[in-house]
C-alpha cells in the first residue's frame, strides 16, 4: 500500500483575515490578519510541502511532476485543485473569475476558476454575495460606472453546513465572519469588482472594471442554482455536494467507522472538525491530506467532518 499524502499547509496574511486559522485550527503558535490557510496547493503563490514519509520537504508541484504515478498519470500540465480554508474577519472585496478560455487568452496561459464553498462558521443571519441584479450587460456596466454596487449585487441566506458552487462569470463575496472551505481549480486570476472604498496601505486595491464587465454573466443565472444544505446529512457515507467538469466534492460525516475503496486519480481530504484516524493515522480538525492512487482500502474512524474531493477534468 501506499503512504498518504500529509500537506504543509500554506498561510495567507490578509486585510481582511482574522485569527481563527491560529487559535481554533493551531497552525502557527501566534498571527493575526490571517486571511486564508491554502491546505492542499501546488501553485506556485503557495506551493505546500510535503510534511513527512518518503517526499518530505518536496513542494506538491514537484511531487506532482515527479512522481505522477502518485496522481494516476493525469495529463493536466499543472496540478488542478486547490484546497483553502478562509477566516473573513471582515468582508472581502466583491469579484468574479474569468473561465479556462478567457484566462488562456488574457492571462498569460492560466487557468480559469471555478469554485466552491462549504460553509464551516457563520454568524446568525449570515449573506453571501452570489449573482447580480443586471439585466442586460449595458445595465451591468452603467450600475458599475455609477457605482450602485448595492442595487447591483445580489444577497443569499446562508447558515452553517450550506454549500455553494461558483462557476466562472457570477459575481460573488464572502460576507464578514465567515469561516469556508473553498475547493476550485488551481488558478489565483481574479477581478475586483468593488472594494467597498477600503484602503490598503493608505491607497485603494486595484479595481478591474473592464474585465469584470467582459466576464460576468449576464443575465446572472446563479440564483437557480441555489444551495445545497448540507448541516445535516446521514452520518457514515459520502454525501456528494457538486459535481461538474472540474472536480467532485464530497462531505462525509463521521461517527464511528466508513471504510472505501479508493478508486480515484487521487483524493484530497481536509479534516474540517473533530478527530480521528485515517489508515490508524491519528489525524484532527485543519490536517489536510492526499490519498494518492492505487491507495486501495481506505478506513476512516472517529467522530469527525471531512471534506473530499477529486479532479474530473484530467487530459
Ligand atoms: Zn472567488
Amino acid at each position: 500500500m501506499k503512504d498518504m499524502i500529509i500537506l504543509e499547509p500554506v498561510l495567507k496574511e490578509n486585510v481582511w483575515g482574522g485569527e481563527r486559522l491560529i487559535t481554533e485550527f493551531h497552525y502557527r503558535e501566534e498571527g493575526h490578519g490571517i486571511g486564508e490557510c491554502w491546505g492542499i496547493s501546488a501553485h506556485p503563490h503557495g506551493d505546500c510541502r510535503i510534511a513527512e514519509g518518503e517526499y518530505q520537504g518536496m513542494t506538491l508541484s514537484q511531487l506532482y511532476a515527479a512522481h505522477r504515478e502518485l496522481f494516476g498519470n493525469i495529463q493536466n500540465p499543472q496540478f488542478p485543485l486547490l484546497v483553502k480554508i478562509i477566516d473573513a474577519k471582515d468582508k472581502l472585496s466583491i469579484q468574479v473569475h474569468p473561465d479556462d478560455a478567457y484566462a488562456m487568452k488574457h492571462e498569460n496561459g492560466s487557468l480559469g476558476k471555478t469554485e466552491c464553498w462549504y460553509v464551516l462558521d457563520c454568524p446568525e443571519n449570515a449573506e453571501l454575495v452570489i449573482g447580480h441584479n443586471a439585466k442586460t450587460r449595458q445595465e451591468l456596466a452603467d450600475m458599475v460606472h455609477a457605482g450602485r454596487y448595492e442595487e447591483l449585487i445580489r444577497r443569499i441566506p446562508v447558515k452553517k453546513g450550506d454549500f455553494v458552487q461558483i462557476v466562472p462569470g457570477t459575481i460573488h463575496a464572502i460576507t464578514a465572519g465567515m469561516l469556508i472551505l473553498e475547493t476550485q481549480q488551481s488558478s489565483d486570476v481574479t477581478y475586483r469588482v468593488y472594494d467597498y472604498g477600503r484602503l490598503v496601505d493608505g491607497k485603494p486595491r486595484q479595481i478591474h472594471v473592464e474585465q469584470s464587465i467582459e466576464v460576468t454573466n449576464v443575465p446572472d443565472e446563479s440564483e437557480k442554482k441555489g444551495l445545497v444544505h448540507a448541516g445535516n446529512i446521514a452520518k457514515n457515507e459520502m454525501f456528494e455536494l457538486v459535481t461538474c467538469d472540474f472536480y467532485t466534492v464530497w462531505k462525509l460525516d463521521l461517527q464511528g467507522s466508513y471504510v472505501f475503496e479508493q478508486e480515484h486519480p487521487f483524493l484530497l481530504v481536509s479534516v474540517v472538525e473533530g478527530e480521528g484516524k485515517i489508515c490508524d493515522r491519528n489525524v484532527k480538525r485543519g490536517d489536510h491530506l492526499i490519498l494518492p492512487f492505487g491507495f486501495g482500502e481506505v478506513r476512516f474512524e472517529g467522530d469527525m467532518v471531512t471534506i473530499l474531493s477529486t479532479p474530473n477534468c484530467t487530459n
